[in-house]
């Protein structure tokens, strides 16, 4: 990350603490490494990004539901879906320095190459030499080629279930015992798999496993969805940038549903909705791109697979993966549990028999957005900073976050000049009109009328509006829009509409 972008990253973290949007989780206990709370301005803004994306979703068209599944499922679940066996990372160990890390992230070399690390870690001042070994890869944090084999790293958190502690038992088990370490690795093993169940790291299996339920009670016709916001948890070898990658985190994923052959078609759709979607809330649309995976980096069951990336502070990453499943999920979980997961269309003729009605699993195309990563990359996208020159003549930089009002943790701040002649009690109708319309608006009365214009640009209030000595003889405020900071005075009602309005239009 080059010096100003990583200053960027650390305003933003500062401003979100600052202002009430994240907070490092058990912060007065020194903190939990890469858990996160979100403030009150955080959780508008988190709730807000997923009410757009289910409104997209579930609201703008009639051919996606949705649904609320709990977070821990049948272990058979994770066994069938591949997770058990396969949801991993390859984890390295640097026999210099010990730092543990992913080996398909770390930074590449020729094999054979010599490289200079410092002996211990970065600090220590004796250098040594090395030739990079066949894995063609160094440490990211000292650069030494002396690493250990790869083993892979199941990501998923595995906890009990029932009023039975296994290791309890085991231990009684084990009492006045000496056994070789890898017997007493196969009894854990064993205690743990009676009552082992996974928290969830992707949202998604619940969409194939309540496929039928959805399908039947609702009497969806292929092609549909459904959709789910919700926690999923994944033990992350390394953690990084802030909430871009934590081990607890927020998805919103759309399975959707459709005619085998239709997959391409249905892909095209679902990757330019998709990518319509963020621009209609970004300032930046430059900042997204698509990035289609190659051949051999394709989960073995999907047939074509895309990402959405956005431009972060540190460079592009991930934010959705758009990817085509092919049947593969319904297929495994209906010959795992024996129940079909298959669709009866009367309609249509089946292409192999040329007869009446077709019987078919459906494939699957599915757009995975993180909404964690999407409250970075709305804040990243909306961090502005503008310098300007204050009432004295001095030079000042005006921080503002740009959100979309629809975005916005406040459509409106309302703020009485003074506490006193009245402005106070017209300032709080305007607020309770504001509340009759279910829209979330601040009442400030606080400190001066520049510092509340200051922390509402900070925390991305799109108009505040000044009831001043004018106002109540003429029932008029100032709105005072924040990204050109022009004011102007309108009566009461208009200002209201405008503020409403404001947050339907991209
Ligand atoms: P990455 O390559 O960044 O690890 P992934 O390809 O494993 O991501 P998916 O399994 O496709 O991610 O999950 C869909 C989305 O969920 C991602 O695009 C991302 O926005 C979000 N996501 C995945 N893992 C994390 C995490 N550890 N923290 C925050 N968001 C995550």
């Amino acid at each position: 990350m080059s010096g100003d972008n990583q200053d960027i990253m650390g305003k933003i973290v500062s401003l979100c603490k600052r202002r009430g949007f994240i907070f490092q989780s058990s912060e007065i206990y020194g903190g939990l490494k890469s858990c996160y709370d979100y403030g009150p301005l955080g959780t508008e803004l988190k709730r807000n990004i997923a009410a757009a994306w289910w409104s997209s979703m579930c609201y703008e068209r009639d051919d996606i539901v949705g649904i609320d599944a709990s977070i821990m499922m049948h272990p058979k679940v994770w066994e069938t879906s591949g997770h058990l066996a396969g949801f991993s990372d390859p984890l390295v160990d640097c026999l210099n320095c010990k730092e543990r890390f992913r080996a398909d992230k770390a930074p590449t070399k020729d094999p054979g190459t010599p490289v200079e690390y410092h002996i211990g870690g970065k600090s220590s001042g004796q250098k040594a030499k090395a030739p990079v070994g066949e894995c063609g890869y160094v440490c990211p944090n000292c650069g030494c080629p002396k690493l250990s084999d790869e083993r892979n790293f199941n990501l998923m958190f595995r906890t009990s279930i029932g009023p039975v502690d296994p290791l309890d038992e085991l231990a009684r088990a084990l009492e006045n015992k000496t056994l070789p370490a890898a017997e007493i690795r196969k009894l854990v093993d064993e205690a743990n798999k009676r009552t082992a169940v996974y928290l969830r790291p992707e949202t998604a299996q619940a969409m194939f496993v309540q496929f039928l339920n959805v399908q039947q009670s609702m009497s969806m016709k292929i092609p549909f969805g459904i959709a789910q916001v919700g926690k999923s948890f994944r033990n992350e070898i390394v953690t990084e940038h802030f909430i871009f990658r934590s081990c607890e985190f927020e998805q919103m994923e759309m399975e959707f549903f459709c005619e085998p052959g239709s997959q391409s078609e249905w892909m095209e759709h679902w990757r330019h909705a998709r990518m319509n979607w963020y621009h209609q809330y970004a300032n930046q649309k430059n900042k997204f791109r698509f990035r289609k995976h190659d051949d051999d980096e394709l989960a073995h069951y999907s047939d074509e697979c895309f990402d959405i990336e956005y431009l972060y502070p540190w460079g592009w990453g991930e934010l959705e993966g758009i990817a085509s499943r092919t049947d593969y999920d319904l297929t495994k979980h209906a010959a795992a549990s024996g129940v079909k997961l298959s669709y009866f269309d009367q309609q249509k003729n089946d292409p192999a028999t040329g007869k009446a009605g077709w019987r078919y699993t459906p494939y699957v195309i599915e757009p995975a957005a993180g909404l964690t990563r999407s409250v970075l990359c709305f804040l990243a996208d909306a961090y502005t900073e503008e310098q300007g020159v204050d009432a004295d003549g001095q030079t000042k930089t005006r921080v503002l976050l740009k959100l979309h009002p629809k975005l916005a943790p406040y459509k409106a701040a309302v703020l009485p000049l003074v506490k006193k002649d009245g402005q106070p009690e017209l300032a709080e109708k305007i607020v309770a009109a504001f509340r009759r319309r279910g829209v979330n608006v601040s009442y400030d009365d606080k400190q001066s009328i520049g510092k509340r214009y200051a922390r509402h640009d900070e925390i991305g209030t799109p108009y505040c509006m000044t009831i001043d000595p004018e106002s109540l003889n003429s029932q008029t405020v100032t709105i005072r829009d924040r990204d050109t900071a022009t004011q102007d005075r309108l009566p009461i009602d208009k200002a209201i509409e405008l503020v409403i309005e404001r947050q339907n239009r991209s």
